[in-house]
């Protein structure tokens, strides 16, 4: 299993030792401060396996944890999934690709078409070629902010790319987060960056989710056992530490969907059921106060049948 490297400056040296700490002692959480971090080792790359990577800045907001995105380097350019939520957040992404590799960025997939993911696109070299499912791209179309050009690829099922000797597996596992997710497979190396389809340590976020269909999404990433999962918001996890962590965020999105139903079956109003709702130990997870109502609200819906 390789390890995963961190590149900063030799004056944080000290961060790469606390990046580098054993599976047993990393703090299982999407909060910098509580993993021993420091908000200045941030924006950071890290090393996943060779010639994969991810990159990790903070999302905007009084909140503090990450936005991912993964990029892969091969010897016929490179394939970005995801970008940041701002124009000079993405052009930290694309410098950063730049300090790693002379290749050119090749393909950016959205695999999350939500603003914090894709707001900053524009930073991406012109003709570049952009991969997005339907729904993100109706989304993005209508939308105020970054529009996907009208070349860009649609991946409605699934997508296998040669690029230089590396395959990439584009695929939609379903309607999860956003509708339009899609996730990027390594088959050589087993490495599976899912996006928003699944948030490490972060309070299950449902503004615009499918709640049961989402369950459905991480049963058939679990059922790839893929050696390393990557998540599109908190920390970039060794393999075991990885495999544990998306259990243990398939827990908190059946515990959250279980709560809502339970007030739900029991006839308590969505606003009181907003207050009622025990969260249990998912409360200390990152933005657990914010996205808690909003988690109820989508359940009702679905329940209701007015999901939209
Ligand atoms: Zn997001």
């Amino acid at each position: 299993m390789p390890r995963l490297t961190v590149f900063l400056a030799p004056s944080l040296l000290a961060s790469v030792c606390a990046a580098a700490v054993s599976a047993q002692t990393v703090v299982r959480t999407a909060d910098p401060a509580k993993r021993g971090l420091k908000e200045s080792d941030f924006p950071r790359t890290i090393k996943v396996a060779d010639n994969v990577y991810t990159y990790e800045d903070f999302h905007a907001g009084p909140e503090k944890f990450t936005t991912t995105d993964l990029f892969v380097v091969t010897d016929a350019g490179v394939l970005v999934a995801d970008g940041q939520g701002s124009l000079p957040e993405t052009t930290g992404l694309v410098d950063a690709i730049a300090k790693v590799t002379a290749q050119p960025i090749k393909y950016v997939v959205i695999c999350s078409d939500h603003g914090d993911h894709s707001a900053g696109n524009a930073a991406f070299p012109p003709g570049v070629k952009y991969l997005i499912h339907p729904t993100s791209k109706a989304v993005l179309a209508r939308g105020s902010g970054w529009k996907p050009p009208a070349d860009a690829e649609l991946i409605d099922n699934a997508r296998t790319l040669t690029v230089g000797r590396e395959e990439i597996q584009v695929l939609f596992l379903g309607r999860a987060h956003t509708g339009g997710d899609l996730s990027v497979f390594l088959p050589g190396r087993k490495i599976l960056f899912l996006s928003e389809t699944y948030l490490n340590r972060v309070f299950p976020a449902m503004r615009s989710a499918y709640p049961s269909e989402w369950l459905r999404a991480l049963d058939r990433a679990e059922a790839m056992q893929a050696d390393i999962y990557i998540a599109g918001h908190g920390f970039t996890e060794t393999g075991p530490v990885s495999r544990e962590e998306i259990r243990a965020y398939h827990k908190a999105l059946e515990a959250v969907i279980a709560e809502a139903t339970r007030l739900h079956a029991a006839a308590v109003p969505v606003d009181d059921a907003i207050r009622k709702a025990n969260w249990g130990e998912y409360a200390s997870w990152t933005l657990a106060s914010s996205q808690g109502p909003i988690a109820v609200r989508r359940v009702y819906d679905e329940l209701d049948g007015t999901l939209r």
